[in-house]
């Protein structure tokens, strides 16, 4: 199974990830968590991208296409993957395609977490107290201001994904606003319908 988690930032994209990862037994690959991981083992890719991220922009395509490419040929990844974050613009989802093709593979489902923007922002600054109250450390694109930004790059540079993935019949819409147990269980039944 290899799908695709599509939705802005603070829709759920990361929890449904991962409780779909550990109900299917493959890989949550969310570019954030790697970009995030380059960051702080310092190294050269992590340095190029840690202010790009703290303005809330995209990072640069073939930085994160590298990271999905190299990292889907690990073997971990030979009975699927989630995508959680990536593609988030039509170059990289083209890139995606050629990628997959010269595998002789596809993608199953691209699933859209449909959410109210305007409940966004709450969100994100609960998520910031949920981290402070584990004693985790915020990150740093989670408040209000870079947050905005954040939503600015989605409703820009990822939304006309959606139409992209329309057209090709791939693309299914779950109404992210639900609870996270009811949108787990829309997300199976979508799956389960695949198969
Ligand atoms: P996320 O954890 O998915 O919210 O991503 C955090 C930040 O990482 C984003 O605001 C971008 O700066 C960067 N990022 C993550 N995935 C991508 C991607 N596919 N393309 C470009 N930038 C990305």
């Amino acid at each position: 199974m290899r799908l695709i988690l599509l939705g802005p930032p603070g829709a759920g994209k990361g929890t449904q990830a991962s409780r779909i990862s550990h109900d299917l037994g493959i890989p949550q690959l969310s570019t954030g968590d790697m970009l995030r991981a380059a960051i702080a083992s310092g190294v050269q890719i992590g340095q190029k991208v840690s202010s790009i991220m703290a303005r809330g922009e995209l990072v640069p395509d073939d930085i994160v296409v590298q990271i999905i490419a190299d990292r889907i040929i690990k073997p971990d990844c030979a009975k699927g993957f989630i995508l959680d974050g990536f593609p988030r613009t039509t170059a990289q989802a083209e890139t995606l395609n050629t990628m997959l093709e010269d595998k002789e593979l596809s993608l199953d489902v691209v699933i859209q977490l449909s959410v109210d923007e305007n409940a966004l922002v709450d969100r994100i600054l609960r998520r910031a107290q949920e981290s402070l109250t584990k004693g985790d450390a915020v990150r740093p694109d989670d408040n209000p201001e870079v947050f905005k930004k954040r939503l600015d790059a989605y409703s820009v540079q990822t939304m006309p994904l959606i139409e992209f993935y329309q057209k090709t019949g791939q693309l299914r819409v779950v109404d992210g606003m639900k609870s996270i147990d009811e949108v787990s269980q829309e997300i199976s039944d979508i799956i389960a319908s695949l198969s």
